[in-house]
């Protein structure tokens, strides 16, 4: 059958890829590149239940999709099934509102919002320009973690600074991870009848967090800003402080604005906090040893998180529906009971049967019989929506 997708995100070292069929029902292979740029890189091939690992000389994103091709030159059943590929990209500025067919526009688009993702938006073009080369016949789609949240009203996007700021240089609240928020509503209305004119909060937490209010389906508010800093604690990242503070770190520890906001990104966070792991499993595992550093980073994250569900709701005119999804809101039953304590006054109760009972992989409901809100974990698949967009836009 040909209604095959390849769908590639490429980071700014790493590339995923993948190959779903069947309305992206079904993954026909999937895989990783790791370690671009470095002499360790390889790229991992999950195929029928095995798996496969090739290094690379020279990694970088060129020769990551060349292997990617090699790959299906030797499976042509999969490769001839593939009509179109999407692309992942993180930042669409205003420019995009929502997925596109890519031609040079479009990537020149791309490159102009480089100026707020500039490690990711050019891993992207170099991608989509290596796709292009070795897939000459397929039309290529880009969908955009940004496009979501362009709903948002001018009083939740901007930020109370001279205006010229904005109209010159664009600084605004872009918000990310919205190709999982789109795929949530859209899940959830699958499952609740009516929940796409209801309001629903969304906590994706993953290495990356953020929140997003959805009312009646549009997003309406969301914590991440300019760049994916703003807002949750996460991995390695602080998050919301006052801003004055990367002034204070360059003055501290006589570093440029570019060194602090690297401690910000790379090195704050829950890495930063427990001064032991950015990965919330291992914190739960020192937390359980007795390690109280480990339970105050992931306290801290899960009392940031409730701040941020509840500062996001002020554009809701009810909250029927909570979601917790990502890699940690999927998984962790500590931090979902912690986050939902700290909503009481909210009215958002869980089960805590129910909450540690919860089946991995599966949507489930955990909320209490006394609550006016529905607490669900459903697993995200960005992945799906890419193969969905891409199918959509290349049938027009
Ligand atoms: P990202 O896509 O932002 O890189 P993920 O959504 O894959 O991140 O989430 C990664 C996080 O999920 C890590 O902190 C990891 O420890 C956490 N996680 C995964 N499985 C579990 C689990 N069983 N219990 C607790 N945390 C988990």
């Amino acid at each position: 059958m040909k209604d095959s997708i390849l769908v590639i995100n490429c980071g700014s070292s790493s590339l995923k890829f993948a190959v779903l069929s069947n309305s992206g029902k079904n993954t026909l292979v999937e895989g990783i590149a790791d370690r671009l740029g470095s002499p360790e890189s390889s790229v991992t091939f999950k195929h029928e239940g095995s798996k496969n690992e090739i290094s690379l000389a020279d990694g970088n994103h060129n020769n990551a999709v060349t292997e990617i091709k090699k790959w299906l030159d030797k499976h042509p059943e999969i490769e001839s099934s593939i009509v179109g590929i999407g692309h992942r990209v993180v930042h669409g500025g205003e420019t995009f509102t929502e997925s596109v067919l890519i031609d040079q526009n479009v990537i020149d688009g791309i490159r102009e919002c480089a100026q707020f993702a500039p490690l990711h938006n050019p891993a992207h073009i170099k991608g989509i320009e290596v796709a292009f080369n070795l897939f000459p016949g397929l039309p290529q789609v880009a969908v955009f973690d940004t496009a979501f949240h362009q709903t948002l009203a001018p009083e939740q996007y901007l930020y109370p600074i001279p205006m010229n700021l904005y109209r010159e240089h664009h600084f605004r609240k872009y918000g990310f991870h919205g190709t999982s928020y789109r795929y949530i509503s859209q899940h959830l209305a699958t499952i609740v009848k009516d929940s796409d004119k209801q309001g629903v909060l969304v906590a994706h937490l993953g290495n990356g967090a953020s929140v997003c209010a959805i009312n009646q389906g549009r997003s309406s508010d969301t914590s991440m800003g300019v760049t994916p800093l703003e807002g949750l604690m996460m991995g390695t990242r602080s998050g919301s402080l006052d801003p004055s503070m990367v002034t204070f770190i360059c003055q501290a520890e006589n570093i440029s604005s570019d060194d602090a906001l690297n401690i910000l990104n790379t090195k704050s966070g829950l890495l930063g906090v427990s001064e032991i792991s950015n990965d919330c499993r291992t914190l739960e595992e020192a937390m359980a040893s007795g390690d109280l550093r480990a339970k105050l980073a992931l306290d801290m994250f899960a009392a940031r998180a409730a701040k941020f569900l509840a500062s996001v709701s002020t554009t809701l005119d009810s909250i029927d529906h909570l979601v917790f999804t990502g890699g940690i809101g999927e998984n962790s039953n500590y931090l979902r009971q912690t986050i939902c304590n700290h909503l009481k006054a909210l009215n958002i109760n869980i089960d805590l049967t129910l909450n540690n009972n919860a089946p991995r992989g599966e949507v489930s409901n955990i909320s209490s019989q006394n609550t006016n809100t529905n607490v669900w974990i459903i697993p995200t698949n960005e992945e799906l929506m890419i193969a969905l967009d891409t199918i959509s836009l290349i049938q027009h």
